[in-house]
């Protein structure tokens, strides 16, 4: 039986928990947003002094398209994001080696895939509608707890809640102060070249070679060779265009989304592949050089007192290939907000290790597909065709649905963890 209270918006403020959230990121503000649905009262620090429109392509599969579907955003979210119908993967000499059709709906929701900017505006935007109040500018430097209450210090002030969640990203300074933990990452080997640009301002219309791009509305191309794949897309009937390639690299920088890439050095990548590749590629004006790095999985995303809690890329970043970043650090503030809406406000701290043994295993789980993904492309053997190298759409990851999920099991999780004491969740065995 469906819980009475999936789906729907509990009234405000009316469980007396207070969340503050530290990061208005993807995974900030939808954990903003459903604990406000639950009756929780939020607030939202983040250090950004303005909202800007940053980044290029990103996606959310269809386990976060339904949560969108469900907060009412489709109308505003589908315009402004790119609409494909089939993927063409080709070798690097240009055969095709398989074309992949999409259905518009997958396991009953949209897939939504588009500037990361645009998206974020829109979320942002929702969040604000709803009430919350989200401060810019706000530097957290400190977090701290005792048996009541946890608190940060932002900006010098002293804030109180009864629970802080971590949501400031991959190289969250709330890794470091809550867990302990050194960020030590680590080379993964590879890198991303990456860009979004106006393919008419740039001529991608315009040239034989990469026409095919923008004439008959979005496009989705891609190319896979010795340890490289390239994937390529057009968004808004084919006006913006955006690529990714991603290749062997062992140069030791750090992971930013603002670091230049060359374009001399982007084009070697592609040196003998078909000209497509390299003719879509330098019609860029600019690109990031983005590496690719790799942290252990962290043993637990919780604090020693119990009332912080980490979500989203803090806790545990993500591959590119796996498509799932965005929305694995959705899925956690969905399952946050529910948790704690049916533990109540006397047991959030029980609330958030039942919260962290409903996610930890799927989180996993997720990170390990794009490595999968990765090695599929990457690995592929030269005769490989067909469904050997077409993107997955697992039903265990797109067909989720996070919310529904954490009311059919918080009450098992709870009572385990009350009779049996709280253990830290084991790693997926693959
Ligand atoms: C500028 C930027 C551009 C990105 N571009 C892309 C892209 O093009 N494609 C893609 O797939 N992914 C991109 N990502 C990553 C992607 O957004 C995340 O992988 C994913 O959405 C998970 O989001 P998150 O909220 O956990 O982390 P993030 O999106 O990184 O958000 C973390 C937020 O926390 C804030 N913050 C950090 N430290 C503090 C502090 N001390 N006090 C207060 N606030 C703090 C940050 O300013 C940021 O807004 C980008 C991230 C950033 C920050």
């Amino acid at each position: 039986m469906v819980h009475p209270n999936y789906a729907q918006v509990a009234p405000r403020n009316s469980t007396g928990i207070k969340v503050v959230i530290v990061g208005a990121g993807f995974a900030g503000l939808a954990c903003a947003i459903e604990c406000v649905r639950k009756g929780h009262e939020v607030l939202v620090l983040e250090k950004f002094k303005a909202l800007k429109s940053l980044g290029d392509i990103i996606s959310f599969g269809s386990n976060v398209g339904r949560i969108f579907e469900r907060w009412g955003l489709h109308d505003q979210i589908w315009p402004i994001c790119n609409h494909l119908s089939e993927l063409t993967i080709h070798n690097s000499k240009g055969e095709i080696l398989t074309v992949q059709h999409f259905t518009e709906m997958r396991y009953g929701a949209h897939n939504y895939s588009g500037h990361r900017g645009a998206l974020h505006e829109v979320l942002f935007n929702y969040t604000k509608s709803l009430g919350v109040e989200i401060r810019l500018g706000q530097d957290v430097t400190e977090y701290d707890e005792d048996e009541g209450r946890a608190w940060v210090v932002s900006n010098g002030e002293r804030i109180d809640a009864d629970v802080v969640v971590g949501a400031d990203g991959v190289r969250s300074r709330a890794r470091t102060l809550v867990l302990g933990y050194d960020d030590k990452p680590k080379s993964s080997g590879y890198a991303v070249y990456r860009a979004w640009f106006d393919a008419y301002e740039q001529g991608v219309d315009r040239d034989p070679l990469t026409d095919f791009m923008c004439k008959n509305g979005d496009a989705f191309y891609g190319w896979i060779g010795p340890d490289v794949h390239m994937l390529t897309s057009t968004a808004r009937g084919g006006r913006f265009m955006s690529w990714v390639i991603t290749h062997k690299d062992e140069a030791d920088i750090e992971e930013s989304w603002s670091f230049p890439g060359k374009m001399e050095d982007v084009l070697k990548v592609v040196e003998g592949y078909d000209p497509r590749c390299a003719a879509i590629l330098a019609k860029a004006p600019s690109c990031v050089d983005w590496k690719i790095v790799y942290r252990d999985p962290l043993p637990t995303w919780i604090s020693k007192g119990g009332r912080i809690l980490l979500i989203g890329d803090a806790a545990h970043p993500f591959l590119p290939t796996s498509a799932q970043g965005a929305s694995q650090a959705i899925e956690d503030g969905i399952t946050l907000a529910v948790a704690l809406q049916l533990a109540g406000k006397d047991n959030a701290r029980l609330a958030i290790q039942a919260w962290e043994k409903i996610r930890y295993q799927r989180v996993r789980r997720a990170q390990l597909f794009g490595e999968q993904v990765r090695d599929m492309w990457h690995k592929a053997k030269p005769e490989a065709k067909g469904a050997e190298v077409e993107m997955p759409s697992p039903e265990w990851l797109l067909g989720h649905d996070s919310e529904r999920h954490a009311y059919e099991v918080y009450e098992d999780a709870a009572r385990e963890i009350s009779e049996g004491g709280y253990r830290l969740p084991e790693l997926p065995v693959m």
